[in-house]
């Protein structure tokens, strides 16, 4: 089975390659001649997903996958959820955006937040939805080196550390992504049974 994940992420991509069984592949956009910018327009996780799917399966007519990510902060109602990489601007710089969430919690004391991740698959027409969830909360300040975006002021449940101080083995084993991937490794390595 070769699948297309609807991103120019050779990193994500090599990621789940190394989830799967070797009967399925996925590839990369560029790697079906891909390089145009894919529309990424809505307003929920879920719509931006499917949204990214769809373009590449209707355009490209492939069997593809697409994911979204965002991070949910209850003291502010959700945000900056779907818009967490140009939260603090169009310029998507993870410093900006974690001053403006330290900013905005300046003496919140409900931190609670989440990474939710949203893979959404298409296959032969047919949907489905895979979901991942990190809960956590917000720090008071940045702390680690590792990680990318808002790692640093992520503290998830359980742990004394931030996603930022944590290996990446140790994130990938309990990060939203990494839950929804499993998800949708399993499904996929389902399906291959079947067939
Ligand atoms: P994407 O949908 O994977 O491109 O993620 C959107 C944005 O969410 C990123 O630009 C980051 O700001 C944030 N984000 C996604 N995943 C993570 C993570 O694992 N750690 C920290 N920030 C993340």
């Amino acid at each position: 089975m070769e699948l297309i994940m609807a991103t120019q992420n050779k990193n994500k991509v090599k990621e789940i390659n190394a989830l799967l069984p070797a009967s399925i592949q996925v590839k990369t956009l560029e790697e079906i001649g891909c390089l145009e910018e894919i529309p990424e327009t809505q307003e929920t996780l879920e719509g931006n997903a499917f949204q990214k799917a769809q373009f590449v399966a209707d355009k490209y007519g492939v069997n593809c996958f697409a994911d979204d990510t965002g991070l949910e902060i209850d003291a502010l109602k959700g945000e900056p959820g779907v818009y967490s990489a140009r939260y603090a601007g169009p310029k998507k710089n993870a410093d900006d955006n974690m001053n403006l969430v330290l900013n905005k919690l300046e003496g919140v004391a409900d931190r609670k937040a989440r990474f939710r991740t949203v893979i959404a698959l298409i296959i032969d027409g047919v949907e489905t939805v895979f979901e991942g969830i990190a809960e956590g909360e917000i720090t008071k300040e940045k702390s680690g080196q590792e990680g990318f975006g808002y790692d640093p002021i992520f503290r998830p449940t359980g742990y004394a550390e931030t996603f930022s101080e944590l290996t990446m083995k140790e994130k990938n084993e309990i990060s939203h992504r990494g839950r929804a991937v499993k998800k949708l490794v399993e499904h996929l390595s389902k399906l291959q049974e079947k067939s």
